[in-house]
């Protein structure tokens, strides 16, 4: 099956429909473009104004991290890449909405707790994503996460003595009917990302393939470069062993509480994004 074939698949397992509003978390990079091109080829695309109001389309979503020229790179792609298919874009300036760039977000909290510079960033993205996506009344948020960072989190789950971390990982994530939870889905889940690479640079998508210039995060890149020495059927196996430990440790009816500070939907009293935040 080719990346086109494996994506299509992957979408009707989740049984998306086309009506439902889908916000690509787009980040500027090859992964996030190649899904918003894909869903656009499949049929999921903004309509015209008059049939506006029966809501079926996807829209990009990013995140201007203010990090210098790599942010300003970023935003550039992912600009260029909405004009091209015409979606509509929502740029979230961090600044603005949150009074500093995510660089010195990360350090005031590093000056208070020991935290990777990739988990902080990642915990606010996501706080930032589920919120904005709320608000657009989206369906669902779709990202670019693919196979080799599923496997990678497997990896990293299990080194830690953690494999019940693995419990909500998939196509699709927790899939709880919470009014304030918008599911996020991975329609490049089961796609390997020199395989994403390939397909981006033959469709010519305008992209940033520079790394994020602050992902020093030590462990990930012990794991990536571990992860080099793996072919293809290696990972394959490594991604049904995540699927099986996945279905076992899945809770049912996991309950979900609201962060006392934001409101916003979270597994403990305060949500990571405020405890991570508080001093
Ligand atoms: P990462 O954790 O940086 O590998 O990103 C994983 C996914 O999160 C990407 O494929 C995007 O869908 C989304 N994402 C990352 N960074 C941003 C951003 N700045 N704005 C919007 N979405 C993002
Ligand atoms: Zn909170």
């Amino acid at each position: 099956m080719n990346i086109e074939q494996k994506a299509k698949q992957t979408l009707s397992e989740i049984k998306l429909n086309k009506k439902d509003k889908i916000l690509v978390a787009l980040s500027g990079g090859k992964d996030s473009s190649v899904v918003a091109y894909l869903l656009k080829k499949f049929g999921y695309s903004t309509l015209p104004s008059r049939s506006e109001r029966k809501g079926t389309s996807i829209e990009g979503f990013h995140i201007d991290l203010k990090m210098g020229k790599y942010s300003e790179d970023c935003l550039n792609a992912v600009k260029e890449l909405c004009h091209n298919l015409g979606i509509k874009l929502h740029v979230y300036d961090i600044r603005k909405e949150m009074g500093n760039s995510m660089c010195n977000i990360r350090l005031n909290v590093q000056s208070k707790k020991s935290l990777k510079n990739c988990a902080i960033c990642g915990v606010i993205k996501k706080w930032i994503l589920n919120k904005e996506a709320r608000k657009l009344k989206a369906k669902y948020i779709a990202t670019g996460h693919h196979l080799d960072d599923e496997i990678q989190t497997f990896l990293l789950n299990i080194l830690k003595g953690s494999p019940e971390l693995n419990a909500n990982t998939g196509v699709i994530s927790r899939n709880i009917k919470n009014e304030k939870f918008i599911p996020r889905i991975k329609p490049l889940f089961y796609i390997l990302e020199e395989d994403i690479k390939k397909y981006s640079l033959k469709h010519k998508l305008p992209v940033v393939y520079e790394k994020c210039p602050c992902a020093i995060d030590s462990y990930r890149i012990q794991i990536r470069q571990f992860m080099k020495s793996l072919n293809k059927k290696q990972k394959m196996n490594l991604m049904k062993n995540s699927e099986q430990i996945s279905q076992k440790t899945k809770k049912k009816n996991e309950e979900i509480k609201y962060c006392e500070i934001c409101g916003e939907p979270a597994r403990n009293k305060i949500c990571k994004m405020c405890s991570i935040l508080r001093k």
